[in-house]
């Protein structure tokens, strides 16, 4: 866990876990490049002796590490939630099945899911960190620059405590007659970069852009939580105008606390699938929900 310093920043304190630090320095490692990522990653491991790598399983390092367990005689596995003494849990078929397993091979390197653990505690310490001297290898690809969202504008957050779901009925005809969507984005927005809370949506709301209808402009494909969308980790969910159907719920089977807002007291929810049901008109809840949250930060 970060440590807040006197002055107010944080800093991590993972210089006090009695690990070797070892690191490798320089321009070409700068950027997300497969020829660079996987030479440092060797070099480190061959450095270290480990028998054992874990990573986080990001895209940049579920894309060089498999090549380095090659090139290292070991072996790798992805997607791991839990690793304890000699084994690691992972899943498989978008978290349907979940196995334990162990592995005779070394080095073991093993990629863990952001946010499926807990971080490490303890307090600042001055860590000497070794720096290898690795000779950058040939590379055919240069990076020009990184197109990225602002990070206010980025709401799909694997380490955030709470996830935020919307569902279809924010674009639907509510009881006055109307269809409420910009103010149902401005809720929703203003809810997640409020709390810090990841937004997750249900199929219904993000395949409305396909079928021509007003949709809310920030939701893709990617915040889909369910059957055929993510698994998300997260100590508690909050669903809010999502009927709470078997093929969106079983994407819910990681979030330990789950609550639902929906207008029907007879919805998926009410039926075992949610610890609290709040039988509630969504856009009043997060109205209010605003209020007590203050004044906008970064929304
Ligand atoms: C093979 C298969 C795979 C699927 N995979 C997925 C998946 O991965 N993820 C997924 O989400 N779905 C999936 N589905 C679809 C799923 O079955 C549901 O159709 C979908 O989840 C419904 O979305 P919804 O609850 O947002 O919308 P709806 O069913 O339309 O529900 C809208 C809800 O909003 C409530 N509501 C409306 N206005 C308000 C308000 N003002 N305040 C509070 N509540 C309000 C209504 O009471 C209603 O319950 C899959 C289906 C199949 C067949």
């Amino acid at each position: 866990m970060p440590w807040k310093r006197s002055d107010g920043w944080w800093q991590p304190v993972i210089g006090g876990c009695g690990a070797r630090f070892l690191a490798v320095e320089g321009e070409p490692y700068s950027v997300s490049r497969y020829a660079t990522d996987a030479a440092a990653a060797e070099a480190l491991i061959r450095a270290s002796g480990a028998a054992l790598a874990i990573a986080p399983c990001t895209h940049r390092w579920q894309r060089a590490l498999p090549g380095v367990a090659q090139r290292v005689g070991g072996a790798i596995d992805t997607h791991a939630v839990d690793i304890s003494p000699g084994s690691v849990r992972r899943w498989y078929y978008r978290q349907r099945i979940e196995v334990t397993l162990a592995r005779a091979a070394t080095p073991w390197i093993i990629l863990r899911e952001p946010g499926s653990g807990d971080p490490w505690q303890g307090v600042p310490a001055q860590a000497t960190v070794e720096r290898l001297d690795v000779t950058p290898p040939a590379t055919r690809t240069q990076v020009e620059g990184i197109e990225a969202q602002a990070a206010s504008q980025q709401t799909i957050r694997p380490d955030a405590a709470l996830l935020f779901v919307a569902g279809a009925g924010w674009t639907k005809k509510q009881k006055d007659g109307a269809v409420r969507t910009s103010e149902a984005s401005e809720l929703i927005l203003q809810f997640v970069n409020r709390t810090g809370a990841s937004l997750g949506s249900s199929k219904s709301l993000v395949d409305q852009s396909g079928e021509g209808q007003a949709v809310l402009p920030f939701l893709t494909h990617l915040h889909q939580v369910g059957q055929t969308g993510s698994t998300p980790r997260h100590r508690k969910g909050l669903a809010s105008c999502c009927h709470g159907e078997e093929p969106h719920v079983v994407g819910w089977r990681f979030v330990n606390e789950r609550r639902a807002i929906n207008l029907d007291p007879n919805c998926g929810w009410a039926r075992g699938k949610a610890d609290v049901l709040y039988v509630a008109d969504a856009f009043e809840v997060l109205r209010e929900a605003a209020k007590a949250l203050g004044q906008p930060g970064a929304d």
